[in-house]
């Protein structure tokens, strides 16, 4: 067994190949304490006189691109332009900077221009996707290390300086002010992300439109971005893939309940089907796919080599010979615990990758039955452990301490460690208020150095927009004071409707905490629909409208005010959500059907009406009526917001299907037969 001292020692002396110093950072703590100073210290610059870009509503500036420079550059520079154009009245030119300034403008340099070298100011020590924003004389640099950190420091030269905010997609998501007279001080800042990725899918994948990469372009507006590119989850089906190599080669694959034969053509791409990792051929195998993948791939930093999801380990002796003989319970059932073996095999496997890619790294899930920790081995050096949180599910105090506790084990014995999250989960998922768990979570993976996260989210800005919102902010920076960021964001958002609608959300986190207080989070997801008939109960709804209503009334620009109306059409959706799955209780009472006792919109059973007393027939039709109509007066009122962003219409339609979340269909079947 691993002794505190030997997981200490390997801690410290995996600290030195940790991720960052890979990407040839500092470490963990001393980027934090960089970051820290940097946002601390006072502007600087050898001339105080602010820089003028416009005055009068004419422009005092022109923006100058490099030469060479990319799509990604000459992009931003046009988003600098219209922006500016905006802010100012003015109408700004762009031009390359081999051509001489004209004379009495200043210019705005956006990347690496040849009047930044000229001036000094360069991208020496930045780290990737970090910048610079400094004024020298008549110039201003926007410059990053590299094309990312370029847009980053366009986003940030606008929010930060020129007062622009991005609340959600769309013509009314952003705040720009106007200024004729725009000036900004003399400067020099640079800035860079604390965690290396900062992954938030911002669109359903499937989505409709708007395209996109016009949410993807949203995303970098937030400073969401990875400089660690990574490939794959559940990858063992592509190592050794079963159709190929089963029916040859059957003692690759796991022993379950005495045999490794199974139907070869079934495997699905992603469960089941694991390997016999204990088997020396399937290492050596591993090792030749994670080679060939990188010599093919030179771009990617991280590749899986994880089990497949689901079950069906190997029962082979020699596999269950690595195991710890530790067990844990899930879904009421005991399983043993598998860490052990999967480390064993991912080491091996790390080590062959050394020889031909020494800076490559693997990344292995530390997921179901091997979650927690090894005890009999120490994860190698170039593994990267990428472990699930549920942040949301943290007002439950033993699940919080089960999660965490896993997860500040695998810290003691690796720095690299890779965040996976869940700030949605299931798209009929009503709005939820998840601000002090994203807070506090994000605070403690900068506390245990973890620089790598990623979350499941959607372009559901009405419902989510503002958890994701602080997380971006928070990502980027985790020593930001967060409620300097959400009043900020209540402030600019919504003017002077900002109290009733920061209470509103107060009430929306708070609702979060009651529901999972109340329900409890054992064997449970979050898009369970008890959760919700819990934070919408009637009393919190109508607190809830009741500050909409008061929003509504203060708001006086027609941009606070469309976003009064934006958000309310999310609580509109909220409710109908919510009293549909009243309405099936109620046809339960009513005796109509049998729902599933944590989805009551799934129905069990019906009956039919000669099955009712007659005296029950009328309440029967009446409740079936009325849900049938509120579950049309959802999917209508879902059509009327669609590709607003208000929710994510192609997920949340895709999720009622797939979670069975929505009943309409099988209540209108049963209407007709009453
Ligand atoms: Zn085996």
């Amino acid at each position: 067994m691993n002794t505190d001292r030997e997981t200490k020692v390997h801690r410290t002396r995996l600290e030195r190949h940790a991720i960052g110093a890979w990407l040839g950072w500092p470490g963990p703590r001393a980027t934090a304490l960089l970051v820290a100073v940097l946002c601390a210290l006072p502007a600087f610059s050898t001339d105080s006189s602010p820089f003028r870009v416009a005055a009068g509503g004419q422009p005092k500036a022109v923006i100058v691109v490099p030469g060479n420079a990319g799509p990604a550059v000459e992009f931003v520079a046009n988003e600098l332009r219209d922006y500016l154009g905006k802010i100012t009245g003015a109408k700004f030119e762009t031009r390359g900077d081999r051509a001489a300034l004209p004379t009495g403008l200043n210019a705005i340099n956006v990347g690496r221009t040849r009047f930044a070298a000229d001036s000094g100011v360069t991208a020496d020590g930045l780290e990737k996707e970090g910048f610079r924003i400094a004024t020298r004389g008549s110039h201003l640099f926007l410059l990053g290390r590299d094309d990312d950190g370029t847009q980053f420091a366009v986003y940030e030269f606008l929010e930060k300086y020129c007062g622009v905010r991005w609340f959600f997609p769309g013509e009314f998501g952003q705040e720009v002010p106007r200024n004729p007279n725009l000036a900004v001080k003399a400067m020099d800042e640079r800035q860079a992300p604390y965690f290396l990725r900062r992954t938030m899918y911002l669109a359903w994948s499937k989505g409709d439109e708007p395209v996109e990469v016009d949410y993807q372009r949203f995303g970098r507006k937030w400073k969401v971005g990875s400089s660690v590119k990574t490939v794959g989850v559940h990858t063992w089906g592509k190592i050794i893939p079963p159709a190929e190599l089963g029916p040859a080669h059957p003692e690759y694959f796991a022993l379950v309940n005495g045999t490794r034969q199974r139907d070869w053509s079934k495997f699905d791409g992603s469960h089941e089907y694991q390997l016999c990792t204990s088997n020396p051929e399937v290492v050596r195998r591993s090792i030749d796919w994670v080679r060939r993948y990188f010599t093919e791939h030179p771009d990617a930093d991280v590749l899986s080599i994880s089990p497949n999801d689901g079950l069906g380990f190997c029962e082979c002796e020699r596999c269950r010979a690595l195991d710890s003989g530790e067990t844990l319970e899930m879904y009421g059932k005991k399983h043993p615990e598998l860490a052990d073996r999967i480390i064993t095999y991912a080491n091996a496997v790390a080590e062959g990758l050394t020889g031909t890619h020494p800076d490559k790294r693997l990344l292995i899930l530390a997921y179901t039955v091997y979650r927690r920790p090894p005890v009999r081995v120490l994860p190698h050096k170039n593994l990267v452990v990428q472990y699930a949180d549920n942040a949301e599910f943290h007002y439950d105090a033993a699940r919080k301490a089960e999660r965490l506790g896993g997860l500040e084990s695998w810290a003691r014995l690796t720095p690299n460690l890779m965040i996976y999250e869940y700030y949605v989960w299931g798209g009929y998922v009503p709005a939820r208020g998840l601000t002090p768990m994203i807070v506090e979570s994000i605070q403690r993976f900068q506390r245990l150095g973890i620089r790598l996260f990623r979350t499941q989210s959607r372009a559901d800005y009405g419902l989510s927009g503002l958890n994701y919102y602080l997380a971006a902010k928070l990502l980027w920076n985790p020593q930001l004071d967060p409620n300097l960021v959400l009043d900020d964001y209540f402030r600019t958002c919504f003017g002077r409707a900002a109290q009733p609608m920061k209470e509103y959300f107060r009430l929306l986190d708070e609702r979060w905490k009651a529901a999972v207080l109340e329900v409890g989070t054992t064997d449970m997801t979050p898009q369970t629909v008890l959760y919700f008939l819990v934070s919408f109960n009637p009393a919190a709804r109508a607190r809830l409208r009741a500050l909409l209503d008061q929003a509504a009334k203060a708001a006086d620009t027609p941009g606070h005010q469309a976003r009064v109306r934006f958000f309310a059409q999310a609580y509109r959706y909220s409710e109908l959500t919510v009293e549909g799955a009243e309405q099936m209780l109620e046809l339960e009472r009513a005796g109509v059907v049998t729902v599933d006792k944590k989805f009551p919109t799934r129905v069990t059973a019906f009956k039919k009406p000669g099955e009712l007393a007659p005296a029950e027939r009328a309440r029967a039709v009446e409740s079936l009526r009325q849900a049938v109509a509120g579950w049309e007066a959802r999917g209508k009122f879902m059509d009327e917001i669609k590709g607003r962003y208000v929710i994510d219409d192609a997920y949340a339609r895709t999720c009622d299907t797939h979670y069975e979340f929505n009943p309409l269909e099988k209540l209108r079947e049963i209407a007709k037969l009453y």
